[in-house]
């Protein structure tokens, strides 16, 4: 009797310590913070501000274009300087909201914000992530794994793998060194910052030979990063490397002639 009435204690507690915890951390907005119920992810301001990135879509860079100038159009830019990565595509603009989502994601441990990262990612993956038959996230040089405790686009790699079944590879892909942050450097900076950043471990045997892959990064930014770790999966026998992020910074582009 004496044993029941202390764990009957003891789950009392734990409610009342639940109960504690949701009055002193009640759910909040991704984007902003906001209290809000629980499951919805972002608050009524914030779900406007996320701007979708929608068809009509430049084919090869995910684009969205000025105008609709028909199915598998490409752009100009793609055209001009295609990326190495077949396809690109992004869900959403990178803007204010996405900005701090992927923040909360990558320091400050919120991994409630992977959960609508990924479902959104998919959504505007689904064709590549249709064709893939491996998803590879972005690899960070152990250093930044080390400060930061995890790789976040491993963390939505291995969301979209279970979401569609697919095997992912976390060990393969490989960052060299620790290249400088990206933040602030102009595009040729950029190219040279990555360029031979990325290879794949030795021991990999055929871990990509044949391969439709879906490579998983955050954000696209110049596409920089992306085309040298995708230029690292066909030097090792890729048959085709797609690219897929939450955010894509971009403006609206015009169709090639
Ligand atoms: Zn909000």
């Amino acid at each position: 009797m004496a044993i029941r009435a202390g764990r009957l204690a003891i789950a009392g507690a734990r409610r009342g310590m639940h109960a504690l915890v949701d009055l002193v951390l009640p759910p909040s907005c991704l984007g902003c913070r906001a209290p809000i119920a629980p499951g919805d992810g972002l608050c009524a301001v914030c779900w406007p501000e996320l701007e979708f990135i929608e068809a009509p879509l430049c084919d090869i860079s995910g684009l969205p274009f000025v105008f609709d100038p028909g199915a598998g159009m490409i752009s100009a830019a793609a055209l001009a300087r295609p990326p190495v990565a077949a396809r690109m595509r992004a869900a959403v603009r990178y803007g204010d909201v996405s900005r701090r989502m992927v923040h909360g994601l990558k320091y400050r441990d919120r991994m409630e914000f992977a959960d609508t990262i990924a479902r959104l990612t998919a959504r505007a993956g689904r064709e590549l992530l249709g064709d893939a038959q491996l998803i590879v996230p972005v690899p960070l040089h152990r250093g930044r794994l080390w400060q930061r405790r995890y790789n976040q686009s491993a963390i939505v790699a291995q969301r979209l793998g279970a979401a569609c079944a697919l095997p992912v590879d976390l060990h393969n892909l490989r960052r060299n060194r620790r290249t400088r942050a990206q933040v602030g450097l102009k595009m040729a900076e950029r190219r040279r910052n990555v360029r031979r950043a990325f290879t794949v471990a030795d021991d990999s045997g055929d871990a990509f030979a044949g391969l439709n892959i879906v490579l998983v990064d955050d954000v696209i930014t110049t596409g920089a990063t992306l085309d040298a770790c995708a230029d690292a999966l066909y030097a090792h026998g890729a048959a085709r490397v797609d690219a897929l992020a939450f955010a894509m910074v971009c403006e609206p582009v015009s169709p090639g002639s």
